[in-house]
């Protein structure tokens, strides 16, 4: 992201945030209701470079951001070298596994793959701060919440995208703010 290119300052992070209101809501993981195969399943169902983890589809409270390649590796190398890992297991992100009823499959423990604190913006921040915290800490993604409830994400891909189209639709506020 260069510095010379601006904002307008109107644009907000929702503006630029992904889902869209036609897309697709956000895929997420859960802290502790995923199994291995629901996790495979969204792996191969989307091509995201991570996704946010969440307490439930419910709550939409963020918990933190898995990178789909940690994850992929992760459950590789528990399928082939971890006892009692199949298909059924649950996965867990949480600090605490429950005791699992003997007759189900053992857990798969992920919390070391995830980081803890994903950079969180709200959909009221203006883009610019944004961008200028993208800059600062080398970001490839930030998150989007509102209330603390989970909304969407940002890519620097999305900034780039919008900064275009923006340049595109009035090149003026681009070079004079
Ligand atoms: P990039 O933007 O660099 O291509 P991604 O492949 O991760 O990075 O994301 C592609 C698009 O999908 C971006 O517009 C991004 O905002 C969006 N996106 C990223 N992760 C998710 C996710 N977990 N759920 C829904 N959309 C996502």
């Amino acid at each position: 992201l260069e510095a010379k290119e601006e904002f307008s300052h109107k644009t907000l992070a929702m503006d630029v945030m992904r889902p869209r209101r036609s897309d697709p809501p956000l895929s997420v993981l859960t802290q502790d209701s995923m199994t291995v195969e629901d996790v495979e399943a969204l792996i191969a169902d989307t091509s995201y470079s991570g996704f946010p983890v969440v307490v439930s589809h419910e709550s939409q409270r963020l918990v933190g951001f898995v990178l789909r390649r940690d994850l992929i590796i992760s459950i590789e190398n528990a399928r082939m070298r971890q006892d009692g890992i199949v298909s059924t297991s649950r996965i867990f992100f949480t600090e605490y596994t429950p005791p699992q009823p003997p007759s189900s499959p053992a857990p798969l423990k992920l919390r070391s793959i995830m980081d803890l604190s994903p950079f969180t913006v709200t959909d009221h921040t203006a883009m610019e701060i944004v961008v200028d915290i993208f800059r600062k800490l080398g970001l490839r993604q930030c998150l989007v919440t509102h209330n603390g409830r989970l909304l969407g994400i940002i890519t620097k891909k999305d900034i780039l995208k919008h900064m275009a189209q923006m340049a595109n639709r009035d090149p003026d506020s681009i070079l004079f703010n």
